[in-house]
């Protein structure tokens, strides 16, 4: 039987796109120049790593960027994975779409590599909105996008934002409601952050917009009600699945599992023989020297011991709506969760869900998380 310390996932990430968004501070370029050589270099690591990490893999996670614009390098990057590692047959195999590029030479490339769920980047429905964030796509092609993908994979998903400038209540209502109609298995919600270094950042700073933080958090419970009425429950603090259909890889990372990053800037998880100390490795993100040193730049390594290991356990846990499961806490740490906690477990019993085998933060009380998780460390 599988259990949690077999759970191991790649994440590949592939940082291009069509042009930048107003509020995006991943690590993506609009300068597609690069591509073959950095395609070169991926699957140079993968190679190397591979034969470093020997273990099964159950997810895989396409991400980035924008995977869509990068079908035609999908099938040496599925030889490099498969060639490298072993990847079970029922894995999730997620990739990443945005809707410009969702062509048939996506969803081909997609299917041809396994690929069993797609989550599309849709963020609005509003076309003066699309057009305010930055976004290449328009509302009808998000449509078309999600009418095909529908058709092609078995799990489909959307990803899409709230607290946007002049955006109003009908604007996610409308959003909201059009895509519970597509039969849609994962929805991410997330709120507008203003991330320094961005357009909307340097917007907000000269006074072009103000954002107000209640009413984003208002639209917020909006989002939430309207995707609960759409069958949508809420799995994560920012996730929504529909017949309990979670993103597997992200719910391991959430759940403290190991994984392995790949590419620019990713980054990896792995504890040592399933314990501590773990290490958390980041790639260079410097796109010249991970091309030029194929893959094999060193990393920046951190050593995670055991006692920030607890911490960390509690954190990402505790965003989920299953919360923390006791008994692999107890098994990873060895100790008990409840007796070490108790004190504080019981001053901060209002807010929590209390079992033997779970804490987990109440739904209603997810907007105050960072607190009550500080509360609790
Ligand atoms: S498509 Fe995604 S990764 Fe690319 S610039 Fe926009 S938000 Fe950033």
């Amino acid at each position: 039987m599988r259990s949690y310390f077999d759970d191991f996932s790649l994440y590949i990430h592939i940082p291009y796109c069509a042009s930048k968004c107003a509020y995006c501070d991943f690590l993506s370029f609009s300068d597609r120049s690069t591509m073959r050589a950095y395609f070169d270099a991926l699957c140079a690591e993968i190679h190397l790593r591979g034969k470093e990490v020997a273990r099964k893999v159950n997810s895989i996670y396409l991400g980035g960027g924008t995977p869509s614009l990068a079908a035609a390098y999908f099938p040496m990057l599925k030889d490099a994975i498969f060639d490298s590692f072993e990847v079970e047959k029922d894995a999730e195999i997620s990739a990443e779409a945005n809707p410009e590029s969702v062509s048939d030479a996506f969803i081909e490339a997609a299917q041809a590599f396994g690929v069993n769920r797609v989550s599309l980047g849709v963020q609005s429905l509003s076309d003066p909105l699309l057009k305010r964030i930055g976004r290449v796509h328009d509302r009808k092609t998000a449509l078309a996008a999600l009418s095909r993908l529908t058709n092609a994979f078995p799990s489909v998903g959307a990803d899409i934002m709230v607290g946007l400038p002049s955006e109003s209540d009908a604007d996610v209502r409308e959003t909201i409601k059009t895509l519970c109609d597509f039969p849609l298995t994962h929805l991410s919600c997330y709120g507008l952050i203003l991330e320094k270094g961005t357009k909307l950042y340097a917007e907000a700073k000269k006074g072009v917009f103000t954002q107000d933080e209640d009413e984003t958090a208002n639209r917020y419970d909006l989002a939430c009600e309207l995707l609960a009425n759409g069958g949508f429950e809420r799995y994560e603090i920012s996730n929504f699945a529909r017949d309990k259909k979670v993103c597997r890889y992200n719910t391991s990372v959430w759940q403290y599992a190991d994984y392995l990053g790949l590419g620019l800037g990713a980054s990896s998880f792995l504890k040592k023989d399933g314990g501590f100390p773990a290490r958390r490795r980041k790639n260079t993100r410097d796109l010249n020297r991970y091309i030029e040193c194929a893959g094999k730049a060193r990393p920046t390594t951190q050593i995670i011991e055991h006692e920030e290991g607890k911490e960390e356990f509690l954190m990402l846990s505790l965003r989920l709506t299953e919360g923390v499961d006791v008994l692999t806490y107890n098994a990873l740490f060895g100790g008990n969760l409840l007796s070490e906690k108790q004190e504080k477990l019981s001053r901060l019993a209002p807010f929590l869900e209390i079992s033997d085998r779970k804490i987990a933060i109440k739904p209603e009380y997810f907007y105050v998380s960072n607190s009550i998780i500080s509360d609790l460390l």
